[in-house]
């Protein structure tokens, strides 16, 4: 397949990645927080710190930015699931003030963190599969 003419002669590290490394399902490496090229390497230092690379294969995560999206996933996902059992609780058995706080407080915080890890981890591996990048304007000198 010829490159489109903005693209020719950029053919990046990432096509020849594709040749030596079998595919790996992003969505399965990202939930279980590993390398997006080989599935085996670590992608996270820590519990939500991404590495500097694989220990594995050596791809290098510095184009890895999830930027927000993680946490907007996680507000969405979380909010419905969380806010829907506080209202189903509220209307069905109508508990005291300080049940709702002692259940949902804590639930929405253990939520939120294994979902903001699990998120991250799956968006980084889509960035990684889909070559998705920040745009950029490439000037002619
Ligand atoms: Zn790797």
């Amino acid at each position: 397949m010829a490159a489109l003419p903005a693209f020719q002669g950029k053919e990046t590290i990432l096509d020849d990645d594709r040749a030596h490394y079998p595919p790996v399902d992003p969505v399965r490496a990202g939930l279980a927080g590993r390398c997006p090229r080989c599935g085996e390497g670590r992608l996270f230092r820590g519990f939500l710190g991404v590495a500097s690379g694989c220990g594995a294969c050596g791809l290098d995560y510095a184009f890895a930015d999830s930027g927000d999206g993680p946490a907007a996933f996680v507000i969405l996902i979380v909010g419905f699931v969380v806010v829907g059992l506080a209202l189903w609780m509220e209307v069905t058995l109508s508990p005291p003030l300080w049940v709702h706080f002692l259940l949902w407080i804590p639930l929405v915080v253990i939520l939120a963190l294994v979902a903001l890890r699990l998120i991250k981890g799956v968006l980084i591996a889509l960035q990684y599969a889909t070559r998705a990048a920040e745009g950029r304007i490439e000037r002619r000198p």
